[in-house]
């Protein structure tokens, strides 16, 4: 007894204070991807990448959905220099608000009252891995472990749909994981999350263009997109305490946020601009692809995909 509690006191707590502190990251740390379209240079290899887009105005823009998060998608081409931050933080609610011309990103906003009555405090997640390689699922698994201890903020996974309150799409949905996605979706009762995580899920990661992989969850009544390949433990924490309204609202610089804290958002906060780059790594990035998904989930309104809780059945065209 006298060892344990010696034990005890020796390790001390190992539970990250986060998010009150404890998101430090190491210099090789690759977090949100950044633009600056001001500093161009000569045309390069093209990185095989889908996270450089072309808006609907025909500018560059930086898809932080689609970005793999690999050296070779930092450097400088024709469209400016894109660069990594060590920032954790680009959850956001809606698949448009990882769009835009310089990287930044529209955080995820807080669900209405009733949601957060009904989840905020208790929210059982059910996995579904629809064709990962494992790289998701195992952050998703570190979210349980003692330093990032997600059920100290009442989250939980659980081994039935039916005990869920939504659920976590990992993997491309592949052609033979589509039926199994929607079964798993009717089957969880409604008002239910769904929570899309990494580049498979968002966009088809790694694995885009593929007859056999899908484009993840397009088309769905999602409630939160978490990039990465895999997203650190901390930006999934993050994006789901912004959902769940756990995280205190922040001061707001201009822009996407401040429209969206207009429209009655409790906890968005926009991420730094393209000049605060620490790192910069990789070859050059080649010419904007189009990017046609990203301007048909932008051109729906959130309320049309079922918005919110995703607080209704799939639709027919959903399915
Ligand atoms: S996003 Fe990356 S880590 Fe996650 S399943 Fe796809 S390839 Fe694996």
């Amino acid at each position: 007894m006298f060892d344990f509690l010696r034990t005890r006191l020796r390790e001390g707590t190992r539970t990250s204070p986060f998010p009150r502190g404890g998101a430090e990251f190491p210099a090789r740390f690759r977090g949100l991807p950044v633009l600056d379209p001001t500093r161009t240079g000569p045309e390069g290899p093209a990185a095989p990448s889908a996270l450089l887009t072309t808006a609907a105005d025909g500018r560059p823009a930086l898809d932080v959905g689609a970005c793999l998060f690999s050296p070779e998608e930092a450097g400088t081409g024709p469209a400016g220099t894109v660069a990594f931050t060590r920032d954790h933080r680009m959850a956001s609610s809606t698949r448009a608000g990882l769009v835009s011309a310089t990287g930044e990103v529209e955080l995820a906003h807080a669900l209405d009252r009733e949601a957060r009555r009904l989840f905020g405090r208790s929210l059982r997640l059910r996995s579904v891995v629809a064709g990962s390689c494992g790289g998701c699922e195992a952050e998703l698994v570190a979210l349980g472990n003692v330093v990032f201890d997600l059920a100290r903020f009442g989250v939980q996974f659980v081994a039935s749909p039916r005990h869920a309150d939504g659920i976590v799409v990992t993997g491309t949905v592949n052609r033979n994981m589509r039926a199994a996605l929607e079964n798993v979706i009717e089957a969880t009762p409604l008002p239910r999350l769904i929570i899309a995580v990494g580049a498979c899920a968002i966009a088809g990661g790694p694995f885009r263009g593929s007859p056999e992989a899908g484009r993840g969850v397009e088309g769905l009544p999602v409630d939160l997109y978490v990039p990465g390949c895999p997203p650190h433990p901390l930006t999934l924490l993050d994006g789901l305490l912004r959902l769940l309204g756990r995280l205190p609202a922040e001061r707001l610089r201009g822009g996407a946020g401040e429209r969206a804290m207009a429209e009655g958002a409790e906890s968005v906060e926009l991420l730094q601009p393209a000049g605060a780059v620490d790192a910069v790594a990789g070859e050059a990035v080649g010419a904007a692809g189009a990017e046609d998904s990203v301007k048909r989930a932008a051109d729906v309104p959130r309320a049309a995909r079922g918005g919110g809780a995703g607080a209704r059945p799939l639709t027919g065209g959903e399915r």
